[in-house]
């Protein structure tokens, strides 16, 4: 973060180590958001609070390391604390909102163990989101250490109920890539279960009775630690948990080691009476710096891409070429060229391929296998990002061709020698002006702002899986109303939907799965999910069949945004956002549940007596193209029916 003022405020109390000292108590700049911590007994805590509620009670802090227990008998030195203002200001094209200008609180909370101080809790503290993280000290002449484990936890009021999606087990899945973040969520359900035995994958998303919502994730996350879990099975308890043994095959450790002094990852709270606070945030950016400077002015946009259609069959230089002249005809600024193209395009035809695409003003990414001596994906190119002098040469090739970026599948595990592959693969791909996805993988945790060549990561249960089954065609509409508050608020997110196919075949035949989904909820899901690359399930033969007004819609749709605001919802039933790009806001909304939603929302971002675009369906899930009056009170009446959508666009 960008940290403007220095001026730190001390604690006020006296030294008294060995002593348990007096709670602190810091806030938000607007002192609605207070956390307290304390070293009850001996064992650090803290405590979350907003307007007066407590969203997080008394939750342990600490660390097991290889050079000791810093989690008990331990003693806060309060006459050490200190708070400070800092300012955030910083402008990312890649996230939900391009320019974020903030004021938030640090504050450290150093703690010591027989006499000798161990671990500071630095806390940042901004209107709706506490974030911390530990500052770990050398120990003698030891400049490192071991993490054997944190008891960093989170501890809900009683009533409180989840909405998380369960961690896999290792080496699980299709060629043994587990755990990549593509499980189903739960929602509603009551605290106290553990998912499939491993905990779950962030973010994780709580409500806490009516009092409102919270949200917990984890930032900064790079080669310096491992990604976490969170653990529950512990009645209200949730605890950061280490990656698990057998991930990536059993190679690299579990614990992190850490450079002393060395600061662990940011765990984040966000908190709200409303899922405001959750949709908007923007803390997994606000709390982390540029790992280096962007090699060239990146291009984001639309495109297109015939697997998730076509599947491997499409996997061939005339269809890909024909898919270069449909994403010109749309006015996109790429195509997907997905696995299997090095056997069966071949390298010199591809950079026939780019040239051609170049021609007609479209970019070319090109997809990656990560492995490597991690899993048994068979798909090519295979070998070829595992290591840095193959890898550097590729993406040499890469360059020299003119290719956009890189999609880089099957990357599944959060241990430390993983996220070191991320974040050789994300730099050295800078050095060549490459974009980079990555599927099968772990949540990006603030690589946006980190790596400036990072554009999104699936890790979500994506459109691929429309493809494979009917069921997720199914639950299509119950999933886009959890990503908006759960997985899309904390990273970017690859779907790679919002088909107008019919059915998922190349030919749209009514074999296979059919979507079940209207084309108005297409066009509502192009914008709720948010990545600044987005490539379309769309095929060719789409401009024959799908309404003009979808067509023309998708051909204007942008894919960077300016704001972004929640409007109605509940995860799981049905969802209302808006964005904003530049001048334009966009309303969007889809409704999962039996029973048509009938919702009257407030759209402050249009005048009152304003006369908008409109697109909605009728019970059967016919779309139309109309228009719409904003009313005098500023509210509009929405009717979405099940597995519906509606959009509005102001002018
Ligand atoms: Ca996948």
């Amino acid at each position: 973060m960008e940290i403007k003022k220095f001026l730190w405020v001390a604690g006020l109390c006296c030294a008294c180590h060995g002593v348990y000292a007096a709670p602190v108590e810091f806030a938000s700049p607007d002192k609605k958001l207070v956390v307290t911590v304390t070293d009850d007994g001996g064992k650090p805590v803290y405590k979350v609070a907003y307007d007066g509620v407590v969203f997080v009670e008394n939750s342990p802090l600490g660390l097991r390391t290889d050079l000791g227990d810093w989690t008990q008998g331990l003693s806060l030195a309060d006459s050490a604390f200190k708070t400070k203002t800092v300012e955030v200001d910083y402008t990312l094209r890649t996230i939900k909102q391009s320019h974020v200008e903030k004021q938030a609180t640090l504050a450290v909370c150093p703690f010591y163990k027989d006499g000798k101080k161990v671990w500071d809790a630095e806390f940042y503290v901004s209107a709706h989101d506490v974030a911390f993280r530990y500052r770990v000290y050398p120990q003698g002449d030891r400049l490192c250490t071991v993490v054997k484990e944190e008891a960093t936890g989170f501890v809900f009021p009683e009533g409180t109920t989840t909405f998380l999606c369960p961690q896999s087990k290792p080496m699980g899945g299709f060629a043994r890539t587990s755990p990549s973040y593509e499980t189903s969520y739960k929602t509603d359900e009551a605290m106290g279960k553990n998912g499939w035995g491993e905990g779950y994958s962030f973010p994780c998303l709580f409500r806490t009775g009516d009092k409102g919502w919270v949200l917990i994730s984890e930032t900064g996350v790079d080669s310096r630690y491992c990604a976490s879990r969170l653990l529950g099975g512990k009645g209200s308890l949730y605890a950061i948990g280490f990656p698990q043994e057998g991930e990536f095959n059993g190679n690299g450790t579990t614990a992190p080691g850490l450079m002393l002094p060395g600061e662990t990852p940011w765990r984040t709270i966000s908190v709200g009476a409303t899922l405001a606070p959750i949709t908007e945030t923007t803390v997994a950016f606000d709390v982390v710096e540029p790992q280096y400077e962007p090699s060239r002015p990146y291009v984001y946009g639309r495109g297109t891409w015939s697997w998730i259609i076509g599947g491997d069959a499409s996997m061939n230089y005339d269809e890909q070429k024909r898919y270069i002249d449909f994403a010109a005809d749309m006015g996109y600024e790429s195509v997907l060229v997905d696995a299997w193209w090095d056997s069966r395009v071949g390298y010199k035809r591809m950079e026939e391929l780019a040239r051609y695409a170049a021609s007609k003003g479209v970019g070319l990414y090109l997809w990656y296998n990560s492995n490597g001596y991690w899993n048994d994906a068979p798909q090519g190119p295979r070998g070829r990002l595992d290591r840095t002098p193959v890898r550097r040469r590729e993406m040499a090739w890469m360059r020299d061709a003119g290719i956009r970026g890189i999609k880089v599948d099957f990357i599944g595990s959060d241990k430390q020698e993983t996220m070191r592959l991320y974040e050789d693969i994300l730099c050295d791909a800078n050095d060549y002006g490459l974009l980079v996805i990555f599927h099968g993988c772990t949540l990006p945790r603030g690589w946006e702002r980190m790596y400036p060549n990072f554009v999104a990561s699936e890790a979500v249960l994506a459109s691929e899986n429309m493809h494979f089954s009917q069921g997720s065609c199914d639950a299509e509409a119950f999933n886009a109303t959890l990503h908006p508050f759960i997985r899309n608020t904390v990273g970017s997110m690859d779907f790679g939907g919002s088909t107008l196919n019919h059915y998922y075949n190349a030919k749209d035949e009514p074999r296979g799965s059919r979507r079940v989904t209207s084309d108005v909820f297409a066009l509502a899901t192009a914008v709720m999910f948010q990545s600044a690359v987005q490539h379309f399930a769309m095929t060719p033969g789409n401009l024959e069949t799908a309404p003009g007004w979808a067509i023309d819609f998708m051909k204007k749709v942008p894919t960077t945004w300016d704001e972004v605001r929640f409007i109605d919802g509940y995860p799981g039933r049905y969802a209302v956002m808006a964005r904003r790009h530049g001048d334009t806001w966009y309303v969007v909304g889809v409704n999962a549940q039996e029973e048509t939603a009938e919702l009257e929302v407030e759209l402050p971002m249009f005048a009152a007596g304003e006369t908008v675009a409109c697109y909605e369906d009728d019970e059967k899930l016919q779309g139309r193209q109309t228009t719409r009056r904003v009313g005098k009170d500023g509210k509009v009446k929405l009717s979405i029916p099940k597995n519906g959508g509606v959009v509005l666009v102001g002018e």
